[in-house]
């Protein structure tokens, strides 16, 4: 695994700004066919899925007419770097394997040659396509140039203009209990709600119109949730969960989700089928989805510390499938283990859960 904690020094090196490159309109279909840089094109190999177990059943996703075959086109990082007026890659290290940091104004990735594990600004983030070395440069897939690296090294940060509106979903409810305590089964609806209503003041004192999916213990489908935060022109949608791995009870940490783009493998699949061409209305928000990621994964993990099991990608979540503006879905720390299941059920931590969410989007 990428441990390359403190790796953030290297800032200093990457001083350039980016060149910034228009993103693509919400209703701008998805180019049929990428541009071809065709420095090489490779026969894709099977994605390295490492299934994650869980207790908890969501619907699968909606399946979608036509299905483009995939595109697989790689380029050098170096290249993609000059193209966009950034630093070039650095080597780090050569040995286990060949480790790179490349860096702009927003801040510093490491990749590593064979690994889809990559590390920004000193959290993990789940790339699509394992890196490439090839005559000993370090070639990315095209989608996650576009998807990963191009968001965070050179999009501007996330901004919310005046009047902004968010849904806080608290996960599960009613019939749907959610995962339970290892330690007296008490369930994750109960806790995922009392951290939604910690938030919501929160965040209303920092000037959010801020509205529940549910404020009570009642059974809300996932299809009604997403359609909620349409209903009430969202600008961003947080669904809240807490983790289970049982019987495993060592399995530890925090894990922040977001849609999959379009093309690319997800990090988790629970056994669902995962289409990689299906594309859906949250995907209009692939650069927005990870930015508002990664800025809740970083904040709850300074304020919660927790382990951190990284930014990820799902498809099957009904929760932010059906999304129009970001979304995100956090499983702030597992039930199944006893020491974050003691955690959970304290107020002080589910607090300090609400505080870092409502200081990331201050
Ligand atoms: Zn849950």
């Amino acid at each position: 695994m990428l441990k390359p904690a403190g790796i953030i020094f290297i800032a200093v090196f990457f001083l350039a700004g980016c060149a910034t490159t228009p993103r693509r309109a919400p209703n701008e279909p998805l180019p049929s066919n990428w541009p071809a840089t065709n420095e090489v094109q490779k026969v894709q190999k099977p994605p390295a899925w490492k299934p994650i177990p869980s207790v908890v059943k969501t619907n699968p996703p909606p399946v979608n007419a036509a299905r483009p075959a995939p595109v697989f086109t790689w380029t050098p990082l170096n290249r993609w770097a000059a193209e966009h007026k950034i630093g070039a890659p650095h080597l780090l290290s050569d040995l286990p394997v060949a480790t790179y940091a490349i860096g702009s104004a927003n801040g510093v990735m490491v990749l590593e040659i064979d690994s889809r594990e990559a590390v920004w600004n000193g959290i993990e983030i789940n790339l699509g396509f394992e890196p490439q070395s090839i005559d000993n440069q370090i070639f990315l897939h095209e989608l996650d140039l576009r998807r990963n690296l191009e968001p965070l090294l050179c999009d501007p940060p996330l901004t919310f203009g005046t009047n902004r509106v968010i849904v806080i979903d608290p996960g599960h409810g009613g019939s749907n209990t959610g995962t339970h305590s290892v330690l007296d089964g008490r369930f994750e609806k109960e806790f995922t709600l009392d951290w939604a209503k910690r938030l919501k003041p929160l965040l209303e004192t920092n000037g959010w119109k801020v509205f529940l999916t549910r404020a009570s213990d009642v059974y809300v489908p996932n299809s009604d949730r997403a359609a909620f935060a349409g209903a009430q022109q969202a600008d961003l949608f947080i669904s809240l969960h807490f983790n289970s791995a049982a019987p495993d009870q060592k399995q530890a940490g925090l894990e922040t989700y977001c849609l999959t783009p379009t093309g690319m493998a997800s990090t988790l699949i629970r056994g669902y089928t995962d289409f990689w061409s299906d594309n859906y209305s949250n995907n209009a928000f692939d650069a927005e989805n990870l930015q508002l990621a990664v800025r809740l994964h970083a904040a709850l993990l300074r304020t919660a510390g927790l382990e951190d099991r990284g930014v990820r990608r799902a498809r099957f979540m009904g929760v932010l499938d059906g999304q129009h503006c970001p979304a995100v879905l956090i499983e702030a720390g597992y039930m199944s283990n006893p020491h974050e299941a003691k955690l959970i059920e304290s107020p002080e931590f589910r607090q300090k859960l609400a505080e870092a969410i409502a200081n990331a989007l201050k």
